[in-house]
C-alpha cells in the first residue's frame, strides 16, 4: 500500500494495518518460531524464539543526550563487577546455544570499552553467532574502524540526531559533531557496506531535519532510521508532546519527496523500511506509538552481567554471580532457558496502554531510583 502526499487514508489504513498486525504478532511469532527455531532453541510464554542479544559492553559515554543521560552526575557499575571480554563471550556462547544468533555490541558508549576487537574476534570463533553489529555514537570510530573489520564486525549503526553542529552541541553537551562525521565516512574507507544511521525524531527539535538526514544518508552510503522518542530509563525529560510519531514523520516525508512506499517486512526486526521515488530507502523504528512486543526476539546484558528480557523491564537475571561462581555450562543454559520460558514482557505495549488510561506521565523511572540501581539507565542495558 503505498503511502503518498496527497493520499491522507493510505497513512491510516497503513497505521491501522500495522496496529493489528501488532495485536496479531502471536500467531506470526508462532510461524516465525516454527521457520527459525533450531535445534535446542526455546520460546517464551507467548511464543517468542531468543535469537538476538544486546551486549552492553560498558556503562560509560563520551556524549551526554538529553533523551537518554540527562542528569550531571551519575552512579556506574562497580569497575570490579565488569564482566572480561572472555566472560561476554562465554555468556554469549550460552545464549547461542538456546538459540541466539544475532549480537549487537552497545553500551554506554562500546568503543570506550578497551579490546573491543578481541571481543568481536571471540565471538567469530562462535559458528552459531551468524550477525554481529555495533551501536556507536560514532565519535571514536575513525580510530577504529579498521580495526574492527579486521576483527570481523559485520555491520556498523551510527546515532546521528542532528546535522547542525550548535544543535548537536545542545543535545549531547559536548563538541563532538566533527569527529562523529569524520567517523562516519571511515567506515566505507574501512571496508563495510551497509552502514545505517540512527536518528531519535524529537518534535520541536530535529523534527525540521528529517530530509537533509535522508540527503546526508545518500551522499555517506546509509540507511537512515528514525526512531520514535521513547520513554525508557532515564528519559525523565519525555512527554508525549515531543513524541514525533511515524504517522508525522511520512507526512513530513511525503510532502517533500512524493509518494513512498512501504516494503515487505523482515521477521521481527524492528525497523519499517520504506522506499523514496528514487528508490532510496529508509526506516522507521514506531516503539512508542507502535510497539512491536509481539514479534520481539531480543534480549540485554549488562556490562556486569545482568540479563535484561525487555527494554522496560525492572528486574533482571544475575548472570555474573552464577559465571563466577563456577555454575557448569549446563546450569548457565538452564538458567537462561528458565528465564527465557518465563518471559512475558511486553513493555512498550504497556507503556502505550497507560498512555489511553491518562496514565502516561513523564519518563519511566524516577531519579531516586535511578539512582539506587543504575542497571535501570538506558545507558547500562544498551538501546
Ligand atoms: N552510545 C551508543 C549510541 O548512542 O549509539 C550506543 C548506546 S545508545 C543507548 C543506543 C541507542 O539508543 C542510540 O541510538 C540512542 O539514540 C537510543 N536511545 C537512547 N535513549 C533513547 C530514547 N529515550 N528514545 C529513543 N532512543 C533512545
Ligand atoms: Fe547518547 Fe548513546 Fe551516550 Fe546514551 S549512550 S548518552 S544515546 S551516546
Ligand atoms: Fe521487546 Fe520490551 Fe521493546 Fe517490547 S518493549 S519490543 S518486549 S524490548
Amino acid at each position: 500500500m503505498p503511502v503518498g502526499g496527497e493520499s491522507h487514508e493510505n497513512y491510516t489504513f497503513h497505521i491501522e494495518h500495522s496496529t493489528l498486525r501488532a495485536e496479531e504478532g502471536k500467531a506470526r511469532v508462532i510461524r516465525n518460531t516454527q521457520q527459525d527455531a533450531v535445534p535446542g532453541s526455546v520460546v517464551d510464554t507467548y511464543d517468542r524464539p531468543l535469537k538476538s542479544l544486546r551486549l552492553s559492553v560498558t556503562d560509560r559515554c563520551n556524549l551526554r543526550c538529553s533523551y537518554c543521560m540527562p542528569e550531571q552526575d551519575y552512579v556506574w557499575l562497580p569497575r570490579e563487577d565488569v564482566l572480561t571480554l572472555e566472560d561476554m563471550a562465554t555468556l554469549t556462547g550460552y545464549f547461542s546455544d538456546l538459540g541466539v544468533d544475532r549480537v549487537r555490541l552497545t553500551g554506554g558508549e562500546p568503543l570506550l570499552r578497551r579490546g573491543l576487537s578481541g571481543l568481536i574476534r571471540l565471538l567469530r570463533q562462535n559458528p552459531l553467532i551468524k550477525d554481529i553489529a555495533l551501536t556507536t555514537n560514532g565519535i571514536l570510530l575513525a580510530d577504529y574502524a579498521e580495526e574492527l573489520y579486521e576483527a570481523g564486525l559485520h555491520r556498523i549503526t551510527v546515532s546521528l540526531d542532528t546535522l547542525r553542529p550548535e544543535r548537536f552541541h545542545q543535545l549531547t553537551r559536548r563538541d563532538e559533531y566533527e569527529r562523529v562525521l569524520e567517523g562516519i565516512t571511515s567506515v566505507a574507507r574501512a571496508g563495510f557496506t551497509g552502514l545505517k544511521l540512527d536518528t531519535v525524531a524529537i518534535r520541536g527539535f530535529n523534527d525540521d531535519e528529517l530530509v537533509d538526514l535522508i540527503e546526508f544518508g545518500k551522499q555517506v552510503q546509509a540507511e537512515v532510521r528514525f526512531i520514535e522518542y521513547m520513554d525508557v530509563g532515564g528519559a525523565n525529560q519525555w512527554s508525549q508532546e515531543k513524541v514525533f510519531s511515524r504517522a508525522a514523520m511520512l507526512t513530513t516525508l511525503a510532502v517533500h519527496y512524493g509518494t513512498i512506499e512501504p516494503l515487505p517486512e523482515r521477521g521481527a526486526a524492528p525497523a519499517q523500511r520504506f522506499v523514496l521515488p528514487d528508490g532510496t530507502t529508509f526506516g522507521i523504528i514506531p516503539s512508542t506509538t507502535t510497539p512491536f512486543c509481539a514479534t520481539c526476539d531480543r534480549s540485554r546484558v549488562t556490562a556486569d552481567g545482568m540479563w535484561y528480557r525487555c527494554l522496560y523491564a525492572t528486574t533482571g537475571t544475575d548472570l555474573r554471580k552464577s559465571l563466577r561462581a563456577g555454575a557448569a555450562a549446563d546450569e548457565m543454559r538452564s538458567l537462561i532457558r528458565a528465564g527465557w520460558e518465563g518471559r512475558r514482557d511486553r513493555g512498550a505495549e504497556e507503556r502505550k496502554a497507560l498512555e489511553r488510561d491518562g496514565l502516561r506521565v513523564g519518563g519511566l523511572i524516577g531519579i531516586e531510583k535511578l539512582r539506587e540501581d543504575p542497571h535501570l539507565e538506558m545507558h547500562a542495558r544498551g538501546g
